[in-house]
């Protein structure tokens, strides 16, 4: 019966958040695909600025790739904004302009998964399914205090399988509740069992030890790469490279990883390392002084206005930011 405390809870405590103010499917949907890698704070501010510029699905399934792209810059994996472009260019041909109301017909859209589509649906429509994510994953492992790996799939069915034997009136709000518990009070490191308002019904709070779960085995190492690019730079622009359609960063403005035959002057940059989900790239990069070579060199006012350099690439591309900057205040000094 933790459900009614739950909600109580939740009816006094819930963040105001925008994105919760009406029940609309594409707000929703908008603001769980952002928040998958983003914490709901940091995330606030694009929320709204992608909103304001792309009210609605029409919009989206005819955003050009460059703004869709600026819009998600410090977002990272820009596969999702892509998905949601064609995922909306399938709600104009399919669903009239809308997104289904089905759990069960959301999960067919390019990138909604089973949590996203449980939350629109839930959220949106008061369909009567779970949106299990990592959160609710975390709350029902203490609830139950189970003492096995989460990320076995017997065990995450089985987890689904009690969220949705729990699943209480209002839907909406108990999947908000759940949400919202797990980023507030059931948090991963210190639960703060003492806030929490459905500790008498938590196992692992009256019987075990709530901070060693939830059970997970460790992620296969991430694989390192040696990165080299070459930042081309002639009049003070910067040439910049679309990468491959395929791939990390697919799709996305960066840096040549082919040395160009005449360099007239080099700077090295300072290394760093970017670390994606799978893979680590250990950067080393280099200022090249050239010839115009194409017509893809830039103003650094061009390509602040225009373009979106992932952030693998920004710490390169702001010390040659920094370099242009210098060489031309002492130009204009002397
Ligand atoms: S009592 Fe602690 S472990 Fe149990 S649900 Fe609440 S915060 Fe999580």
């Amino acid at each position: 019966m933790f459900q009614k405390d739950l909600l109580k809870w939740y009816a006094q405590s819930a963040r105001p958040l925008v994105f919760r103010e009406k029940k609309d499917a594409y707000s929703i949907w908008i603001s769980e695909i952002m928040a998958q890698q983003t914490r709901i704070e940091a995330m606030l501010p694009y929320y709204e600025r992608f909103i304001r510029e792309i009210p609605d699905i029409q919009s989206l399934a005819y955003a050009g790739e460059d703004q869709l792209t600026k819009l998600w810059q410090g977002l990272g994996y820009y596969s999702r904004v892509r998905n949601m472009k064609k995922c909306a260019r399938v709600c104009m041909e399919k669903y009239e302009g809308k997104l289904p109301h089905t759990k069960k017909e959301l999960e067919k859209l390019p990138g909604i998964g089973s949590y996203t589509a449980g939350a629109i649906a839930s959220i949106a429509y008061d369909e009567k399914v779970s949106a299990v994510d990592g959160n609710v994953i975390r709350v029902f492992s203490r609830l139950y205090n189970i003492q096995e790996d989460v990320r076995s799939t017997k065990v995450r069915k089985r987890i689904e399988s009690l969220v949705e034997n729990s699943l209480a009136d209002p839907v909406s709000q108990y999947n908000q509740a759940l949400m919202e518990l797990g980023a507030l009070i059931c948090i991963p490191k210190n639960p703060r069992c003492s806030n929490c308002p459905i500790q008498h019904h938590c196992t692992a709070f009256l019987e075990g030890e709530p901070a060693l779960l939830p059970i997970q085995t460790k992620k296969k190492e991430r694989k390192k790469e040696n990165k080299t690019f070459y930042i081309l730079v002639c009049k003070d622009r910067i040439h910049l490279k679309k990468r491959p359609d395929t791939g990390l960063l697919a799709g996305l403005y960066g840096f040549d990883e082919k040395k160009p035959d005449r360099i007239y002057k080099q700077i090295e940059l300072k290394k760093y390392t970017h670390v994606f989900s799978h893979i680590e790239w250990k950067m080393q990069g280099f200022v090249c002084q050239v010839e115009p070579m194409d017509q893809d060199f830039y103003t650094i006012d061009q390509i602040e206005k225009q373009f979106s350099i992932p952030s693998a690439f920004l710490p390169f591309y702001k010390q040659t930011k920094k370099i242009i900057e210098e060489e031309k205040d002492a130009r204009d000094r002397y």
